[in-house]
């Protein structure tokens, strides 16, 4: 089928909430991938954070095999050993108490809002609050969607789930003031991805947990997109001064196969009960095998070690380009701030030209979420392509 039928067909058929690249992809190894003309592509989105171990990486290919020869699902009626080891691992490599799986992202953030709603009853508070940042990004499915300023202002989606609030990013004080009695948790992310890759600071950080405290409120740390390896340590909030109560995964977690998850240290693990919460395919073996695999290769001190290497090299190349005004992220979470002016879009478009993947979440922004098995050529000629970009979009 060519490129034009699909497009036809996407136009007769899928709902428009996407815009795509006009671009067919048909196979992928490590960071790399071939569209249908047999073109070959540096990845450095890996699906939007995805990828982080390659695409198709061996040992998670068969891992996913030989479970979908034995068994894809049964339901959360019944055992299954996947399920329970990846909750034990998930739960012993970070805050040490139960997980709850889902699909996605939102769904994991829906769960924790739901601790945190329920949680928040219990100390007697009759319409419970969550306060994030501006500008943070948590999912689109209603409760995560109302946890997302910028999109939740739609008017066209109201009305919106009551009971969430924000404030400016790292304005200690603002958060300061905003949790109060009725605030069930503050649910941040430890960098915001989506908006443009920008860190929360350690104090903006410690205020919210100080918050929490204070009033029996919950930290929630969205590492959808930061954890699993992507910043150089497992989790993001290891790299900072706070510990949350209860953290969301997904993305990276089933290497390419959904599954999300959030985990909860021992006390908010305790919250829900039967009858509270769940979902058909959530944990299934499949999802659960793959996530397993995902987690064998990434909870590796070696890895993560090159990672931060990884990150700081990249981080040095990219800032000595013209047109690059700053680097911001940690890890192999990279934000590019270009100079005033710079079309983002239009460079990721010359960039796929040229055979690189990045995308432009912002204006003057290129995000670079490379897997984390990329290697330093690799991360040359990406930084090649960035410069040879900037030049001729200066020149032109
Ligand atoms: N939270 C963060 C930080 C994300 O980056 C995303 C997706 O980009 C989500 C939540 C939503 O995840 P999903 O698209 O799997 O629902």
């Amino acid at each position: 089928m060519s490129l034009a039928d699909l497009q036809a067909l996407e136009e007769r058929y899928l709902m428009r909430t996407y815009r795509r690249a006009p671009l067919e992809f048909v196979r992928g190894e490590g960071a790399l991938l071939w569209d249908a003309e047999g073109k070959e592509y540096l990845d450095f989105l890996a699906g939007i954070s995805v990828c982080s171990v390659g695409h198709c990486h061996p040992a998670v290919v068969e891992a996913v095999r030989e479970q979908a020869g034995r068994l894809m699902h049964v339901s959360n009626l019944f055992y299954t050993e996947p399920m329970v080891r990846l909750a034990e691992r998930l739960a012993e490599s970070s805050l040490g108490g139960r997980a709850f799986f889902s699909n996605s992202g939102a769904e994991a953030n829906e769960c924790a809002i739901k601790v945190a709603r329920k949680h928040a009853h219990r100390r007697g508070v009759e319409a419970p609050e969550i306060v994030s940042f501006e500008r943070d990004f948590h999912g689109r499915t209603y409760g995560a969607l109302a946890a997302t300023p910028s999109l939740a202002a739609n008017p066209a989606l109201a009305p919106m789930l009551p009971g969430f609030r924000s404030v400016p990013l790292n304005d200690a004080g603002a958060l300061r003031e905003a949790v109060g009695e009725s605030t069930a948790a503050v649910l941040i992310e430890p960098i915001q991805g989506e908006s443009g890759v920008y860190p929360v600071a350690d104090e903006a950080l410690l205020a919210a947990r100080n918050a929490c405290d204070e009033v029996g409120a919950l930290l929630i740390l969205d590492e959808i997109q930061t954890g699993l390896g992507r910043t150089g340590s497992l989790w993001a909030y290891e790299q900072t001064p706070v510990r949350p109560d209860l953290l969301t995964s997904a993305k990276a977690l089933g290497g390419g196969i959904p599954i999300g998850a959030c985990v909860a240290t021992p006390e908010a693990g305790e919250v829900l009960e039967p009858g509270d919460h769940g979902s058909t395919f959530a944990g299934g073996p499949l999802a659960a095998t793959a996530a397993l695999a995902v987690l064998e290769i990434v909870d590796d001190p070696a890895l993560l070690r090159r990672v931060r290497e990884l990150g700081a090299e990249l981080g040095d190349a990219l800032l000595a380009l013209d047109g690059v005004r700053e680097v911001r992220g940690r890890g192999l979470m990279v934000g590019v701030g270009l100079e005033e002016g710079v079309d983002s879009e239009a460079l990721c478009a010359d960039l796929l030209e040229r055979g690189l993947i990045v995308n432009a979440p912002e204006p003057a922004t290129l995000r670079l979420l490379p897997p984390l098995t990329v290697d330093s050529t690799q991360i040359e000629r990406a930084v090649a392509a960035i410069g040879e970009s900037l030049l001729s979009y200066a020149e032109s």
